[in-house]
């Protein structure tokens, strides 16, 4: 690994300041779960690293039932798993981070450092994309609200400024009449997803007619992929069994997954299949029982 300056600032303004005079020569560490790995493979070589991880104001969770809930990028991802306030009102994301890499990487790592990572893979990206997220960016002369879902640009490449930290996870307040649920296909518990599924139904009450549905894909495209084509699919008619296959299909296809030594593309689009039906129908219980 080549040499570096180390700097630890301890407010975001200090934060902040670096990455303006440093700019493309710094790069942000946070728990190091996924720069180390980078940086030991000589993927990246910044002259400064600015650890950002003694910023404790940015390690928070709020939940108010007209703003939403509210994320510090610095919290970490067993902090959101163990989360009483999570597990009620938005248990997805609760179970989502369950089945996040093992428990040491869990306390360490970082919810906010793994979205600016931009791992086609990552769990937490189309989880948040169903939820409907949004992102606060943060730079000396301002801030700007991104969607989730317009983050990420390609493989390890996300809508972010090299001055600019993500400050902010927002989530909006649950909708009525909606159920949501995530599961990926792992050879062993916490291993990265061969393939992921999230998926959000909301039903018309009174006739059980699918008003939405949201449906994200990690691992079958280079950057988390939104099944619009499923979606539609869903939308507007009364979901049974077949049409869950239909959606899976239509999914399957839409994908774009790779090749890789833990999976081929052929073994990844039958997976896809598989677990859009799974976790749609999951999504659709819930919805009639409204857990989110
Ligand atoms: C063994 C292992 C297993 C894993 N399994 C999974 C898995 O199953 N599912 C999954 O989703 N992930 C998995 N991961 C990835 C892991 O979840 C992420 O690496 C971790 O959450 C990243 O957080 P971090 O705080 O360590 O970020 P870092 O590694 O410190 O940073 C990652 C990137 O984000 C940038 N960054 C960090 N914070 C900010 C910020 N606030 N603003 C702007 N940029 C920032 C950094 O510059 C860097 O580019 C695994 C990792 C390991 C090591």
């Amino acid at each position: 690994m080549k040499d570096f300056e180390y700097v630890a600032p301890v407010t975001a303004e200090e934060a902040l300041s670096l990455l303006s005079q440093y700019k493309e020569e710094a790069k942000i560490i946070a728990g190091g779960q996924s720069m180390l790995v980078v940086m030991r493979q000589g993927l990246l070589a910044p002259e400064v690293v600015v650890d950002v991880k003694g910023i404790t104001a940015l390690d928070y969770m709020t939940y108010d039932e007209r703003e939403g809930l509210k994320i510090g990028a610095l919290t970490t991802h067993r902090a959101i798993e163990t989360s009483p306030l999570i597990q009620k009102q938005f248990r997805v994301l609760s179970e989502m981070e369950r089945n996040l890499a093992t428990i040491q990487t869990r306390n360490w790592g970082t919810i906010g450092g793994n979205l600016c990572h931009g791992d086609p893979a990552g769990d937490p990206a189309p989880v948040l994309i169903v939820l409907g997220a949004m992102l606060k960016l943060r730079k000396l002369t301002g801030e700007r609200i991104v969607a989730m879902e317009d983050f990420s640009r390609d493989i390890l490449e996300v809508d972010l400024e090299p001055s600019e930290m993500l400050i902010e996870i927002q989530v909006p307040p649950p909708r009525p009449h909606t159920g949501t649920a995530h599961e990926k296909l792992m050879v062993m518990q916490g291993d990265a997803g061969i393939v992921g599924v999230a998926v959000s139904i909301t039903l018309k009450p009174g006739n059980g007619i699918c008003e939405d549905a949201r449906i994200v894909l990690s691992n079958a495209a280079s950057i988390p992929l939104r099944a619009k084509e499923a979606e539609r699919c869903l939308a507007g008619r009364a979901i049974d069994g077949d049409l869950l296959t239909e959606a899976g299909e239509v999914a399957s296809k839409e994908a774009s997954p790779p090749s890789d030594v833990h999976a081929s593309e052929e073994y990844r689009r039958e997976m896809i299949k598989v677990f859009v039906k799974r976790v749609a129908n999951k999504a659709l219980e819930r919805a009639k029982l409204e857990v989110r």
